[in-house]
């Protein structure tokens, strides 16, 4: 096995609890690398539909099917770039088309082990703050650190919807997010295959009414308690 450069830090949680930007905040403090494993899904997702796959066919994908998709990963700065057919892909990964077919192909069992490798390499050399559903339970069971987060659903969808660009978003809106969250999550959780389940020794972190930094500083310090050193200067 390669040497590793520092722990690793697996944090799961249900959509819009703020894995992600918790989990680059938290890396930049340790002068880690981000793995945000969700938008590996959302880039899968993102090509089948390009390609015209349907998705009730989708459960059949085979391993080679899913290499044809040509979804690539590099580390790229503190994170990874992720690319679909040789172009960069980003803001594509969160449009409201992808957001409601993401967990019908995260739950092929195909697609769960075409991903773990990839994953895990990512995490080999260690000094890795990685944000999923299963990274603690599946993909990286070793991890020194683990974290399950959890958030009132209507503050999530508050956050979800911000994110996209709403500024004040009307109870409406939050209701109709909050519902499309709450159906997210039973699929995450129901599957057979790595369903969102909190791990036996991750740490439960309710980050509802909990300012961003302090949630960030509160991780950050109980990474230094696991062995995280201060990056160097
Ligand atoms: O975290 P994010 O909302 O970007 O994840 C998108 C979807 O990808 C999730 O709803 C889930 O279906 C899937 N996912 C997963 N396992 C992970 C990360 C994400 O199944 N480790």
């Amino acid at each position: 096995m390669s040497r590793r450069e520092g722990i690793i830090v697996a944090i799961d949680g249900p959509a819009g609890s703020g894995k992600s930007s918790t989990a680059k905040a938290v890396a930049q403090a340790l002068g880690y690398r981000h793995l945000d494993s969700g938008a590996f899904y959302r880039a899968l997702t993102f090509a089948a539909l390009r390609a015209g796959l349907p998705p009730e066919r989708w459960p059949e994908l085979s391993l080679v099917e899913l290499d044809t998709l040509a979804v690539r990963a590099d580390p790229h700065g503190d994170g990874y770039r992720l690319q679909v057919g040789g172009r960069a892909v980003a803001r594509e990964l969160r449009s409201p088309e992808v957001n409601a077919h993401v967990s019908q192909m995260a739950a092929v069992p195909a697609v769960r082990e075409w991903l773990l490798g990839a994953l895990r390499q990512a995490g080999a050399r260690g000094a890795l703050v990685a944000d999923g559903r299963d990274l603690g339970t599946v993909v990286f069971p070793e991890a020194e650190l683990k974290l399950f987060l959890v958030c009132a659903v209507r503050e999530r969808a508050e956050r979800r919807l911000k994110e996209q660009g709403v500024a004040a978003p009307s109870g409406e809106q939050i209701d109709a997010e909050a519902e499309r969250l709450v159906a997210r999550d039973a699929l995450d959780s129901g599957r057979a295959v790595a369903p969102l389940l909190r791990a036996p020794d991750a740490v439960l972190l309710d980050t509802t009414g909990l300012p961003f930094a302090a949630q960030v500083e509160l991780i950050v310090r109980l990474a230094r308690e696991r062995g995280a050193a201060r990056p160097s200067a």
